[in-house]
């Protein structure tokens, strides 16, 4: 369907879960955060039924996100249901990837389309200093899993590491056939304490290292992501800029929390509480969805203090799904 703004929004992202088996600087505290008690997380029929009433109103493509979706039990059920759904055409994951080899067949077998891994970079340090944890090997190992498996998988790299850890992760696209998307660090929760590395500064680098970025010229998937190309390089090199590029314009995305709280925007707390009105008619739910994406914000603000943007998100990004 289309927003007020005659935006199409066809991209759901679904978070299965608040929990995480990783402490990321810029998504979630030291200490974890409470974690929700299981009766306030919707049930995979909770998510399957919305999902259908979504795929009535137009959404042809979801992503499985979290905390870690992969925590979340029975993950390749979920994943079998929606690829069920009449209209839905991909059904992906986003992930850390700890878990991922051990589950990949099962999740392939369901019917998953696409899997984006998280991964900041390739030093065991750096990596430990970032998600608090350890699991380099695991994500790398969860990539290759991938790729034997002919999954379509990207890499997507927050950029706080430093810069030659940057240019080791990119050297994955010169070295593998796959994306490495960096991604601007967005102000929400945590990710306000913390500078990351502009689109600017990284296309510097990257040219300065590898030679001239080319504008790539195929498509890969239909988000906010640019990609570009290297000399001797096998994959693309992308770019997320919310900040630097905002892509607000031509946004065609919804996200639905564990806790059944359709969210319209990523920087607003605007929405609509989906879980109450599950004892409702498909009816009722179809229009309570309607009604929040036509009022979907025009545009995020995060170039302005956040003390001074009405309604900000005050979640966690981890609590989101990003
Ligand atoms: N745990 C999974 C993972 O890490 O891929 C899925 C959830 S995580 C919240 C989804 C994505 O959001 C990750 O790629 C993570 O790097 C990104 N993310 C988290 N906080 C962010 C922030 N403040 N700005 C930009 N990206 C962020
Ligand atoms: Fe967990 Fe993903 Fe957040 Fe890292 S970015 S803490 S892996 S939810």
């Amino acid at each position: 369907m289309l927003d007020g703004f005659g935006r199409s929004i066809d991209y759901l992202r679904i978070s299965v879960t608040d929990r995480c088996n990783l402490r990321c600087r810029y998504c979630m505290p030291e200490g974890g955060v409470e974690w929700l008690p299981h009766d306030q997380i919707l049930r995979f029929e909770d998510i399957l039924r919305l999902s259908r009433i979504f795929a009535r109103l137009g959404v042809r493509r979801v992503r499985l996100t979290g905390g870690e979706p992969l925590v979340r039990r029975g993950l390749p059920e979920l994943v079998a249901g929606l690829r069920a759904i009449p209209g839905i055409r991909e059904v992906a994951l986003t992930t850390n990837g700890i878990l991922l080899s051990q589950q990949l067949p099962a999740l392939l077998e369901a019917g998953l389309t696409g899997v984006n891994l998280s991964l900041d970079t390739l030093n065991e340090d750096t990596f430990r200093r970032i998600t608090r944890r350890e699991g380099v090997g695991r994500t790398l190992g969860a990539l290759d899993t991938c790729l034997a498996a002919g999954v379509p998988v990207k890499v997507n790299c927050v950029p706080i590491a430093p810069e030659e850890e940057l240019l080791e992760l990119a050297a994955l696209a010169r070295d593998k056939p796959i994306p490495v998307r960096f991604i601007e660090l967005m102000p929400i929760g945590l990710g306000k304490e913390l500078h990351g590395r502009s689109e600017g500064e990284l296309r510097a680098l990257l040219e300065s290292a590898y030679g001239p970025l080319t504008p790539y010229s195929g498509r890969l998937g239909s988000g906010p992501s640019r990609y570009w190309t290297l000399p001797g390089f096998q994959g693309q090199i992308g770019f997320i800029s919310a900040l630097s590029h905002q892509f607000c314009h031509q946004c065609n995305r919804v996200r639905l929390t564990a806790t059944g709280f359709l969210k319209t925007c990523l920087q607003y707390d605007r929405g609509v509480w989906l879980r109450p009105l599950l004892s409702g008619s498909d009816g009722e739910l179809e229009a309570a969805i309607g009604a929040a994406i036509l009022q979907k914000p025009a545009a995020h603000q995060f170039a302005q203090a956040q003390a001074q943007v009405p309604g900000a998100e005050g979640h966690m990004m981890s609590q989101i799904g990003g």
